[in-house]
């Protein structure tokens, strides 16, 4: 595919992923050329809505309802005090556009839907705590063939897993969560959350994306677990469930 020139700006701004194999002048300009829904701009939303827009990702759709409270900054690093009280959408492209402003931001200050998923995106970030919010994504992604990336955190622990639905149609969300979504859902508004564990997730999360908007990532379904307090990783291998009602 043919892109148009980067300019003498963006060569510099973009000069480190010019410089890298496997990203390179092709690369950079696949970047600028996509489309990246974040749903949730929270503590890992933070990082990696900052690490997409520096990224140079061209179109980040920002979806989220909250506004910002006090009880957020100890985790949520794009917000400052002076942000209490406002819309994360609105706060969150303030930060972002300065940051790079090659690069175009819509803001939906509301909870993810059919409607918002139905824009185009290339991927989807699922950087929400409500399984609800992951099911909807999770299915609308998969019955559209759009790669879909889901994580959570809790205390000192934190998961990422990847979808590559565009291909690979062969597990899902669905096949992974055996709670029933009208049950208590464990989030870390009830048990807390370290700061720096959003930050190695959501980073995760951004360089998965990247990945797949360069066509190299290679684990769809394959689930990465990180223990912050002992050290530890863990990549687990899942299976689909034959009885998931979500892709079965
Ligand atoms: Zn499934």
């Amino acid at each position: 595919m043919a892109y148009a020139p980067l300019s003498n700006e963006q060569l510099l701004r973009y000069s480190r992923h010019l410089l890298m194999d496997g990203v390179g002048l092709d690369g950079q300009s696949q970047l600028m050329n996509s489309h990246v829904l974040i749903a949730g701009l929270g503590g890992l939303g933070s990082p990696v809505s900052s690490y997409l827009a520096a990224a140079g990702v061209g179109r980040l759709s920002l979806c989220d309802h909250d506004t910002v409270e006090l009880s957020n900054l100890q985790r949520q690093v794009i917000y400052t005090t002076a942000n209490i009280g406002q819309l994360k959408v609105d706060s969150a492209k303030e930060t972002l556009m300065p940051l790079n402003p090659n690069i175009i931001i819509d803001c939906y200050p509301q909870s993810v839907t059919k409607g918002i998923l139905n824009q185009g995106a290339d991927v989807v970030v699922d950087c929400t705590d409500n399984l609800d919010s992951k099911l909807l994504m999770n299915k609308f992604c998969y019955q559209n063939g759009i790669d879909y990336i889901s994580a959570s955190a809790m205390g000192w622990e934190g998961q990422v897993i990847g979808f590559d639905f565009k291909k690979n149609r062969t597990i899902c969300y669905g096949c992974i969560s055996n709670f029933d979504s009208k049950d208590q859902v464990l989030t870390c508004t009830n048990f807390g959350v370290l700061g720096p564990i959003l930050g190695v997730i959501g980073s995760l999360q951004a360089l998965t994306a990247i990945k797949m908007l360069l066509g190299k990532f290679n684990s769809h379904g394959e689930m990465q677990c990180y223990d912050g307090l002992n050290n530890r990783w863990l990549n687990l291998t899942l299976e689909r469930r034959k009885k998931c009602d979500q892709c079965g």
